[in-house]
């Protein structure tokens, strides 16, 4: 065996355009690198986790008391909300693509039961779960979630916002509804939804459990922190049955946020290492996401994504999706079939697009932070000349016009 130093990894800059992670903001990189060494009970390491949580609850528009932020992606703040979820509980899950898909595997294998999980450790087959499978592109409905409710009558229902893999926005109002109606306790995948759409989660109060990213519309670093939010219902409920995890559990996470015995106290108690590097990311994260306003940044974002669905769709793609940070797209006819061949040119090209995870394969192109006319067009033109790179035909002319009539200047002016 011989041994090798590596030299030191660099890792280039790359247009991240895809599902996510986003474009983390300049802001954020400079908050990142800027702190100090400083241990998780430093005392501005402590007043920033307190802030973050108040920043939090704005941005969310929610009194919940457990709103902070589990360290890690995504999944980690979706697993702290699934913890509450004991095996034999009953569930329904509506899955409408990669990501909820997973989310429904999650819930299977946390509600599966010792014998369940022997019987099939990677994918337990709950008795007690169902889920109900939506094809892909299509979106879950407030009647499908009534109608399944009504006859299974869960513990827990849960359903993704925005369903990443297909570029579809789920009923959330008729999903909140449904369950208030039916005593269910809501959870909610809120992963690409939050920082990109303005909604409020006390205006859902059929909703019990809400877990995002940091990394997605708050354009902070993957690995900082993942928002999570959870009512009095699901306190409760965690409070009578417990969890299998000390790391994961809401109400111990909760400790360091300063989040005790379901109060606000002045300082956070330890409960394991917090990075003050990853909290004052975190934290200017969230301080841009209030100073731009959340009304004005879902707005911006339906423009753009307009703007760029109606340069591919003339480029003679058809969009699938209904995201505002995501276009999912299928290639004009004549290229059919190659939708991985051209993601593949992009990404080699530093031009960082998704096919989607599972089938049908499609393209996916997002605008996480790129919200200019500059951004868009760069992201235009550079899929523009992939698509004629392989063979597709593109009048660049009627591009060109296309995106100045939109945004009533040329680059140039
Ligand atoms: C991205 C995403 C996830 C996974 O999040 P990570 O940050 O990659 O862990 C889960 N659910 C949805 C809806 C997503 O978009």
């Amino acid at each position: 065996m011989t041994f090798q130093i590596y030299p030191t990894l660099e890792i280039p800059e790359t247009l991240a355009a895809g599902p996510g992670p986003g474009n983390t903001d300049a802001r954020v990189l400079q908050a990142f690198s800027s702190a100090g060494v400083a241990d998780h009970m430093q005392g501005d390491v402590l007043r920033g986790m307190i802030e973050c949580k108040h920043m939090l609850r704005e941005i969310w528009g929610t009194d919940n008391t457990y709103t902070f932020a589990v360290a890690g992606t995504g999944w980690s703040g979706l697993d702290t909300m699934f913890s509450a979820v004991m095996p034999g509980d009953k569930v329904v899950a509506f899955a409408n693509g990669t990501f909820s898909g997973i989310d429904a595997l999650t819930l299977r294998i946390k509600a599966a039961t010792p014998e369940e999980h022997t019987a099939n450790p990677m994918d337990p087959q709950a008795a007690s779960v169902t889920v109900i499978e939506v094809p892909h592109g299509q979106p879950v409905t407030g009647e499908m979630v009534e109608e399944v409710l009504a006859v299974h009558k869960p513990k827990w229902a849960f359903m993704a916002h925005w369903e990443t893999g297909s570029g579809r926005v789920n009923d959330l109002r008729g999903f909140s509804d449904a369950c208030e109606r039916h005593g269910a306790i809501g959870l909610i995948d809120a992963v690409s939804s939050l920082g990109v759409a303005d909604f409020r989660i006390d205006d859902f109060p059929g909703i019990a459990g809400w877990a995002s990213c940091p990394q997605k519309g708050l354009c902070c670093l993957p690995l900082t922190y993942a928002p999570v939010s959870f009512s009095a219902a699901y306190i409760d409920a965690l409070k009578t049955t417990g969890a299998y995890s000390y790391v994961h559990n809401p109400i111990f996470e909760a400790r360091h946020w300063g989040i005790v015995d379901g109060q606000d106290v002045e300082k956070g108690t330890y409960h394991r290492t917090h990075s003050g590097y990853a909290v004052a990311a975190f934290h200017e994260a969230l301080r841009l996401t209030l100073q731009e306003g959340l009304a004005k940044r879902a707005h911006s974002y339906r423009t753009h994504e307009a703007v760029l669905r109606d340069a591919v769709t003339a480029m003679g793609c058809e969009v699938t999706s209904d995201m505002p940070s995501l276009v999912v797209l299928n290639l004009p006819p004549e290229l059919a079939g190659r939708e991985m061949e051209l993601v593949q040119n992009c990404r080699a090209r530093g031009f960082g697009i998704w096919p989607t995870l599972s089938a049908p394969v499609q393209v996916r192109i997002g605008i996480l932070n790129q919200l200019n006319h500059r951004s868009i067009s760069r992201i235009v033109h550079l899929f523009a000349e992939a698509v004629c790179e392989m063979g597709g035909s593109v009048d660049f002319e009627a591009i060109e016009a296309l995106l100045e009539s939109r945004y009533g200047t040329s680059i140039a002016a």
